[in-house]
């Protein structure tokens, strides 16, 4: 490959091993251009079917309206339930109201749902280590809830521990995890709990779309100079593999579209770069940064 840059430097360009669309995410976009195609109802998604605004776009030009609140959902429409699952309080509120309910909740996701209420169920105060506001743990805390007596928080980090626990019984402790979290700051609140809980029970319930895509751009990025990561700005898992390259040391841009790459300042000096993206990016975003960067 003859690739010169403006700076005459010849670049060589990797992909990581796993990257890209995971098998829960391509369920759910196929499933929800499916209904697109097919459907004889108006289709709504309810919150943003996957973390990509690209993604998002193209199911609007296909019709397919992301609405935030069941209300804004018409009696008799279709409605597809997001990869990170919801309040299983709207799934019941949309079937009252005739709506086709298609459920495109990632089974990875549902088993969190599942442990959390499992555990809840037992007596344990649940943690959940992931960010509250994120759907993922929005989901996961409100079908815990509906177990009586539940009692659930969400931390984001080890630090968050002891103030988020504080009044909640802390003998019998049991910890899941968002699908997408990175494994150190998992195992760091599972060691942390293990300080003082006398009874403990722990799910890691990262996903392996996960666990892979991130051991990837680790390995990847000890071999480059430059990692470049594609995906939502609003995407868990695109966010820990930016965060996961930094980590060892290797500079990483987190990018939506190639077009934050054109003339970026970054670009000028490095010999090697490595290409990877989250699992809610589709290939052809990551195409065209690896044409562009080919290009250089
Ligand atoms: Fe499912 Fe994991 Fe993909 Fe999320 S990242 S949709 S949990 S496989």
């Amino acid at each position: 490959m003859a690739t010169v840059t403006p700076q005459h430097k010849p670049k060589k360009i990797l992909t990581a091993e796993h990257s890209g669309f995971c098998y829960g995410v391509k369920m759910a976009v196929d499933k929800a251009f499916e209904l697109a195609e097919h459907s004889s109802k108006p289709v709504y998604v309810l919150g943003e079917l996957i973390h990509n605004p690209q993604v998002i776009e193209k199911l609007q030009n296909q019709g397919v309206q992301t609405v935030q609140s069941v209300d804004e959902i018409p009696s008799g429409s279709a409605c597809v339930i997001r990869t990170h699952g919801v309040d299983p309080d709207h799934i019941d509120t949309a079937e009252s109201r005739s709506i086709d309910v298609s459920d495109a909740t990632c089974p990875d996701v549902r088993r969190v749902q599942d442990k959390a209420m499992e555990l809840a169920e037992e007596g344990y105060t649940v943690i959940v280590v992931g960010k509250a506001s994120h759907p993922e743990i929005v989901g996961i805390m409100a079908h815990s809830r509906r177990i009586d007596g539940s009692k659930i928080v969400a931390i984001n980090e080890p630090q968050e521990l002891h103030a988020a626990l504080e009044g909640l019984p802390t003998t019998k402790i049991g910890i899941v995890s968002q699908t997408t979290q990175k494994e150190d700051t998992f195992f760091q609140v599972v060691a942390e709990v293990a300080k003082f809980a006398r009874e403990l029970k722990v799910f890691n319930t990262i996903c392996p779309a996960t666990f892979k895509r991130q051991s990837a751009a680790e390995k990847l990025a000890h071999e480059v100079e430059l990692m470049v990561v594609v995906g939502g700005k609003n995407s868990s898992n695109t966010t820990h593999l930016a965060e996961v390259c930094r980590e060892i040391g290797t500079e990483a841009l987190h990018i939506e579209t190639v077009q934050e790459l054109k003339d970026h300042p970054a670009l000028t000096k490095p010999e090697t770069i490595g290409v990877t993206a989250g699992a809610s990016t589709p290939d052809w975003l990551v195409q065209e940064v690896i044409d562009y960067l080919q290009s250089l």
